[in-house]
């Protein structure tokens, strides 16, 4: 049974992190081998085994991302690109290649700077982007987030109280709380979940933190002609908010039945 849960939870933490199976499996060796404490077992197995993996975090993935060519965005000294939670930072969602990195960065400077009348600067958000090591090795449950190329970025809202653009979210993890099609909008997530029941699953992880924010479609679509002129090549977001902005590009692609919903965040991804 012990072996079975070991086994459980190396997966758990592979799946979720990369990185943290391998540290944990480092971690076992160290403690029951090496160290083999007498006293206050448990907590010194569960403080030991978080401190391995805040060093493996801080100290160890980031110089050997840098050899894969990917680097994590900004969580400290932040400026105007922001993680929307710390989740996704702890478990090293918030790599990404270099070229993304660079054309993230002028994309979230130019949006900031635009807006320097208000807050100072608005701050654009990112939610889950891409682990550091290995091409191929899926960032659970996103499709295509296994290359560095890929990140997702979460809308612009603003507040019933204050008509500000706020950096904040509708939901926990950013995923999950929808902007729905309007009357005489393309209801795309009627039509794929006729053929494709995963199409809206990420409404089970879409816990509401701030209700009282509205979608800001303008300041949204502020940043997706950003995008449109940037270096990105792909955008995904839901037919209907495309319809709803008025844009045109041929950056600006559906993303098809078989992935999820895309009217909470923005998907974008570079060649
Ligand atoms: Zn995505």
């Amino acid at each position: 049974m012990k072996i079975f849960l070991r086994i459980v939870w190396f997966v758990m933490l592979t799946v979720v992190t990369q990185v943290g199976g391998l540290v944990y499996v480092i971690h076992l060796v160290l403690y029951h081998k090496v160290w083999k404490p007498k006293k206050w077992k448990w907590l010194k197995r569960q403080a030991s085994f978080v401190l391995l993996y805040a060093f493996v975090w801080l100290i160890v993935i980031p110089p050997l991302a840098k050899l894969n060519n990917r680097r994590p965005l900004p969580y400290i000294n932040i400026t105007t690109l922001q993680p929307q939670n710390w989740f996704t930072v702890f478990c090293n969602r918030h790599y990404v290649h270099e070229d993304l990195y660079y054309t993230m960065e002028a994309v979230s400077e130019d949006f900031s700077n635009q807006s320097a009348d208000r807050m100072g600067g608005l701050t654009l958000n990112y939610l889950d982007a891409n682990f550091p090591f290995m091409d191929g090795f899926p960032l659970i449950p996103h499709l295509s987030h296994n290359d560095g190329k890929k990140l997702d970025l979460a809308f612009r809202y603003n507040s019933n109280d204050e008509s500000s653009s706020k950096n904040q979210t509708r939901s926990l993890l950013g995923y999950g709380v929808y902007e729905e099609p309007q009357e005489g909008e393309i209801d795309q997530t009627a039509i794929c979940k006729r053929t494709r029941w995963q199409y809206d699953i990420t409404k089970y992880i879409g816990i509401p933190i701030h209700s009282t924010l509205r979608y800001d479609g303008a300041e949204t679509e502020r940043l997706m002609s950003l995008l449109i002129d940037s270096d990105i090549e792909k955008i995904f977001i839901e037919p209907h908010l495309k319809q709803r902005m008025g844009l045109f590009s041929d950056k600006i692609r559906f993303h098809g039945c078989h992935a999820v919903r895309h009217d909470d965040h923005i998907h974008v991804q570079i060649p």
